[in-house]
C-alpha cells in the first residue's frame, strides 16, 4: 500500500481509510493510498512551517544544487515512474516518458536559475538608497489535476522551492502514486525534512483545508475553471495569493496558404495527445473554405490510423479516457453536435473487442460543419473529439476564435507573416503558436487570459509568483532637507 509523505517520512491517514487507484485501461487496482484528512494536512503544514526557516535562509545556489540532485534521481528512476504513471493515469507509455522528462527538465530549468535570482537597486530622488528585495512567501499549497499529474506538479515545485518556500502538494484523488514517488525522490536529494510534503485524498477535504489553512500563504492551482473560481473565493478571505491555471478551448486556424501536411499532423497530435485530455489541446479547428475539404480528408486518414489500446503496450497511440464519467461527457457532447447538424467524419463509438471491455476507450471523433453554439465548441471538451468549422477569411476566424470564455492557447497556420502576426496580436490567449501547436517551454511564461486563469507559470515570471517584493530604503547622512524637517 502506498502512503503519503510529509515531515520527511511516509504516513498513513489519521483516519486509517484508504482509496483504491484503478488502471483506466483494465479496471485493475494498481495500489491503494491513504484517504487524507484535514488533520493530516495540518500536521504537514506544521512540518513545512518549521522547515521554512532553514530552507529560506539557505542560499539559492545551494537550493539549486539540491534541485539538480533531485533531477538526477528522477532520471535514474525514469522506467519505474513512467510505468506507474501509465498504470494510474492511462496515457500511452511513450507519453508518460515525455511527461517524466518534462518534469525533470522543469526542475533542471529552475535549478539553473539559482545563480540568477536577484532583486533590484535604485538611487532615490532624495539621495537615499532603494533596494527591491524578493522574499519567499512561506508555506505554499499546490493543487494538481489528474491529466498531467507529474509535469503540472513540477511547474509549481521548481519555482516554489528555488525561491525558498516550503510546500504542501495535493495530487488529484485518482492520480497520487507517481506524484508521491517523485516527492519522495526530491526529498531524498537532501532536502531538510518538511520542505516538500504531499497529502493524498479528496479535493473537498484535503484541498479545502489547504485553501482554508491560515499558515498557507499562496495557492498554486491547476484544474477546472469552476474549481478555480472556488479557490479564488476562499483565498479572498485572507487575501491569499493565487495562481490559477484553468480550462482552455484552444482554437487552431488554418489559412489557405498553410503547409497542410504539417498542419494536419499538428491537428491530430494536438487534439488526441493524452486522449484529448489536455488544457492546451486543439479543441476547435477553423479551416479556410478553400482547403477545408482536402484538410478534412487528410485528417480523417491520419486519425483513423491512431492505434487505440492499453497504454502499457509500446504501439499504443491513444489510451483510454481517465474515468467513466469523462467518457460519458464526451459522448454526450458528440451526440449534441450531431443533433445540431454536424457530420461525424469518423469515430465517436466505443471500440469493440475483449481488450477494450474494462477500459474507458473511445474512438477519436472528427465532427465537420459544427454549429458554433454546440457544447463541443462552447464548453471545454476534455476528450478525443474535434469540432471543425469553415471560415471565409482570417477576420472571421479570429472573431470565432475569440468567441469563447477561455483564452489559454491558440495557433495560426500560414506562410504569410502579416497574417500570422495579425492573428497573434488579435487572438485573446496566453499563447499563440505560429505554424506549431501545444508545445510548451520552460523558458516562456505560460498562463491563460479570460476564464483560463490568473498569473503565470514557467519562465522567469514564475519566480515572481512565488515571492513577495519588498522595498527597503537606506538613509545615510546625505538625507534630504524634507526629512530633517528643514
Ligand atoms: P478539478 O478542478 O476537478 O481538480 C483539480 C484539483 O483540485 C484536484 O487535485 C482536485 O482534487 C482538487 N479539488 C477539487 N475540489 C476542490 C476543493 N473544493 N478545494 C480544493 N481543491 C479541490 O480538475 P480536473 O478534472 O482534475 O482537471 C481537468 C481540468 O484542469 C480541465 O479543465 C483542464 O483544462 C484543467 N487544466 C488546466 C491546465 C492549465 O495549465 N491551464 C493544465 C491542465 C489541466
Amino acid at each position: 500500500m502506498a502512503k503519503m509523505f510529509y515531515a520527511g517520512e511516509f504516513h498513513d491517514s489519521e483516519s486509517g481509510e484508504v482509496t483504491e487507484i484503478r488502471n483506466p485501461s483494465t479496471g485493475e487496482v494498481v495500489d491503494t493510498v491513504p484517504k487524507g484528512t484535514a488533520g493530516d494536512v495540518r500536521k504537514a503544514v506544521e512540518a513545512a512551517d518549521d522547515a521554512f526557516g532553514v530552507w529560506s535562509r539557505m542560499s539559492p545556489a545551494k537550493r539549486g544544487a539540491l534541485l539538480q540532485e533531485a533531477v538526477r534521481l528522477v532520471r535514474e528512476n525514469e522506467k519505474e515512474l513512467t510505468s506507474l504513471l501509465t498504470r494510474e493515469q492511462g496515457k500511452p507509455i511513450r507519453e508518460s516518458i515525455l511527461e517524466i522528462r518534462r518534469f525533470a527538465h522543469t526542475l533542471e530549468h529552475y535549478a539553473g536559475m539559482a545563480k540568477c535570482m536577484r532583486g533590484g537597486y535604485v538611487t532615490l530622488d532624495d539621495g537615499r538608497y532603494g533596494i527591491i528585495m524578493k522574499k519567499p512567501m512561506g508555506v505554499v499549497g499546490s493543487i494538481v489535476p489528474w491529466n498531467f499529474p507529474v509535469s503540472l506538479m513540477g511547474n509549481k515545485i521548481g519555482p516554489a522551492l528555488l525561491a525558498g518556500n516550503t510546500m504542501i502538494i495535493k495530487p488529484a484523488g485518482s492520480t497520487p502514486l507517481t506524484a508521491t514517488r517523485c516527492v519522495e525522490l526530491i526529498h531524498r536529494a537532501g532536502l531538510p525534512k518538511g520542505v516538500i510534503n504531499i497529502i493524498t485524498g479528496p479535493g473537498g477535504v484535503v484541498g479545502e483545508e489547504i485553501l482554508q489553512n491560515s499558515k498557507i500563504r499562496k495557492i498554486g492551482f491547476t484544474g477546472e475553471t469552476g474549481t478555480g473560481k472556488h479557490v479564488m473565493e476562499v483565498a479572498a478571505k485572507e487575501v491569499k495569493r493565487v495562481t490559477l491555471e484553468l480550462g482552455g478551448s484552444d482554437p487552431m486556424i488554418v489559412c489557405d496558404d498553410a503547409d497542410l501536411d504539417r498542419a494536419v499532423s499538428a491537428a491530430s497530435v494536438g487534439r488526441f495527445f493524452n486522449c484529448g485530455q489536455a488544457c492546451l489541446a486543439v479543441k476547435r479547428l477553423y479551416l479556410f473554405d478553400r482547403i477545408a475539404d482536402t484538410f478534412m480528408e487528410r485528417l480523417t486518414g491520419k486519425v483513423n490510423k491512431l492505434r487505440i489500446g492499453d497504454g502499457l503496450k509500446r504501439e499504443t497511440l491513444l489510451g483510454p479516457l481517465h474515468t467513466k464519467g469523462q467518457r460519458e461527457e464526451v459522448e454526450e457532447m458528440i451526440a449534441d453536435a450531431v443533433k445540431r447538424g454536424a457530420k461525424l467524419l469518423t469515430g465517436g463509438g466505443r471500440p469493440k473487442g475483449q481488450e477494450f471491455d474494462q477500459g474507458y476507450f473511445l474512438q477519436p471523433a472528427l465532427l465537420a460543419d459544427v454549429d458554433p453554439d454546440a457544447r463541443v465548441v462552447v464548453e471545454e471538451c476534455f476528450g478525443p473529439a474535434l469540432p471543425i468549422l469553415r471560415v471565409k477569411d482570417l477576420d472571421e476566424a479570429i472573431a470565432q476564435a475569440n468567441r469563447s470564455i477561455f483564452g489559454l492557447g491558440s495557433s495560426v497556420w500560414t506562410r504569410d507573416l502579416n497574417k500570422a502576426m495579425r492573428a497573434a496580436e488579435q487572438i485573446e490567449a496566453g499563447y499563440t503558436w505560429i505554424n506549431s501547436a501545444q508545445i510548451i517551454y520552460d523558458e516562456l511564461p505560460f498562463g491563460g487570459v479570460k476564464q483560463s486563469g490568473l498569473g503565470k507559470e514557467h519562465g522567469n515570471e514564475a519566480i515572481d509568483y512565488y515571492t513577495e517584493t519588498k522595498s527597503i530604503v537606506i538613509a545615510t547622512e546625505a538625507e534630504s532637507e524634507v526629512m530633517r524637517g528643514e
